[in-house]
């Protein structure tokens, strides 16, 4: 179980330092921690927590919420981390389904929890403030006194340890289940993908309550003994600063994030001692990763997954970074990954398997998928459907196994017949040396049913629709019909939390503007 491994990791290196809050300023090592983790665990019981009781958590990156999954995992109690970029009503909508007994949240984000707070008076509602000077917190009013060992729980690997929502860019959020056991095999394929060691010094910026931060680095890197350096949120110059300053061994960003970096004097900071960039949970164009690798100097590789599948299933070595550019890479150890022909009517059939280098729906099959969604008996089955995880990302397999990821099958573009994946003509425009950041989705055609446009935020203000116009026509990876026929520069682009972007917002801007 996830409690149990942490015991073990305390256990294996107390001394070592566990945690570094930077914006506290706390640093604990594993022994110090684990009182920490056993304290909170005693105040949930105390408050009367019981095994597999929900406790929800609407927290920036924080040493107590690093904290409240090891303790959650340890009573038995399924944590339930919320995206603190969630509104009041949605964040209702999540503790009406998930019905925790506790929510810990940011005191910053007080005024959505006073929208709500009356329509759960079954909730116990603790804050934490993590803004200086003042670190008040209800939190720690209910630890304060409670005692750092812990009487053992029993909990086995088939018990629940998460209930994840998923960002549910389309339709209600869902909230998907993991069991202990999904976990510990999703740690190893991490610590293994990564080589990771008790001597990787972790940073963690991207959102915590994602998991791609905290199932993918956070939590492997515990298990493996290494240290956990916590920044509240992402921040460009301070990410680099601190990559200098904590010797910074492995950095997960999702693209948007490595894209702001480069955006730095990049030049005054010594990053020799990064060995490992990890970048997925949205497409990285290959024109941006061969930058990151040469202004930061560090290996970059990629993985792909959702939060459905635990979330990792491919990861490209750095070694391949260059020979298979662009490609997701193979599929992970212990795991199964079929391309398969998408049915329109219901789950595809895990049988019609596609060739290499056809275009279809990815599914997999692995000891990191999800148990199902919560109190959703008949989406969990369609997603499961055979026992094959059904993503609804479109995908395919090249000669040698590699996975190219597409696109959604719901950002498909047909012009004219042909299918357009907005991803490659991405690709092509952040070649452009004038393009900062670019988006493609389909609009409505007479003729075409619908053609491309593309949201392109500039680097260089000077950058025309002409001149990118000229670029693509001049193009040979890019035929006439997957050329955007318009443009529309924009200062930025629309973003979930984990960086991917929402091109449902950007279709809305579109169907208010006079075609
Ligand atoms: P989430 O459930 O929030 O982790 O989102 C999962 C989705 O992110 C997937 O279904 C993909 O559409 C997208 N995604 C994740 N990793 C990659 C990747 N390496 N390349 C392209 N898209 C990705
Ligand atoms: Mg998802």
């Amino acid at each position: 179980t996830i409690g149990k491994t942490f015991d073990l990791t305390a256990e294996k290196y107390p001394a070592k330092e566990a945690i570094y809050d930077v914006r506290r300023g706390i640093r604990l090592s594993y022994a110090d921690w684990q009182k920490e983790v056993n304290k909170l665990a005693n105040a949930f019981l105390e408050a009367g927590v019981k095994k597999g009781d929900r406790i929800s958590t609407y927290l920036f990156n924080t040493i107590e919420l690093a904290t409240a999954y090891f303790a959650s995992a340890k009573i038995g109690a399924v944590i339930n981390p919320i995206n603190f970029r969630l509104k009041a009503q949605e964040v209702a909508y999540i503790l009406n389904d998930a019905k925790p007994s506790i929510v810990l949240f940011e005191r910053a984000l007080e005024p959505q929890i006073s929208e709500i707070q009356s329509q759960f008076d079954q909730i116990s509602f603790w804050f934490i403030d993590s803004e200086p000077p003042s670190y008040a917190s209800s939190y720690h009013d209910n630890v304060k006194d409670t005692k750092n060992n812990l009487e053992e729980i029993e909990v086995t690997e088939n018990d629940l340890y998460a209930i994840m929502y998923t960002s549910g860019t389309t339709g209600r959020p869902k909230g998907v289940l993991h069991r202990h056991r999904d976990m510990i095999e999703q740690n190893h394929v991490c610590i293994a993908s990564k080589r990771l060691t008790k001597d990787d010094r972790g940073l963690v910026a991207a959102p915590m309550f994602h998991c791609a931060e905290l199932h993918c680095c956070f939590l492997p890197r515990v298990q493996a003994g290494g240290s956990n350096v916590i920044l509240h949120h992402f921040e460009p110059e301070l990410v680099l600063q601190l990559i200098e300053e904590e010797k910074i061994t492995v950095f997960f960003g999702a693209p948007t994030m490595w894209n702001m970096m480069l955006q730095e004097k990049i030049e005054t900071y010594n990053l020799t001692s990064l060995r490992l960039g990890l970048y997925g949970a949205a497409p990285m164009a290959p024109a941006l990763v061969k930058l990151c690798k040469e202004k930061l100097g560090t290996d970059l590789i990629q993985a792909y997954g959702m939060t459905e599948m635990g979330p990792a299933v491919t990861f490209l070595s750095e070694d391949e970074q260059l020979t298979k550019a662009g490609s997701a890479g193979k599929v992970c150890y212990g795991h199964e990954l079929r391309i398969v022909k998408p049915n329109e009517d219901g789950p595809s059939e895990p049988d019609d398997i596609l060739p290499p280098g056809q275009v279809g729906e990815i599914i997999v099959k692995g000891p990191c998928m999800m148990a199902g969604y919560f109190n959703m008996k008949e989406e969990s089955e369609k997603a499961l459907y055979k026992g094959w995880y059904h993503s609804g990302d479109l995908g395919y397999l090249d000669n040698d196994g590699f996975l190219y990821v597409a696109d959604r099958v719901d950002d498909m573009i047909i012009s004219g017949g042909e299918n357009v994946y907005p991803r490659e003509v991405e690709d092509i425009l952040f070649e452009h040396s004038g393009v900062l950041d670019a988006a493609v989705l389909g609009q409505p055609h007479e003729k075409w049913g619908e053609c491309v446009t593309a949201f392109i935020v500039r680097k260089d203000l000077n950058l025309t629709e002409e001149e990118l116009e000229e670029f693509c026509k001049t193009s040979d990876k890019l035929a006439p019909y997957k050329r955007p026929r318009t443009y529309h520069f924009v200062d930025a682009l629309p973003r979930t939390a984990s960086g991917k972007i929402q091109k449902f917002l950007l279709r809305e801007k579109l169907a208010e503007q006079p075609s």
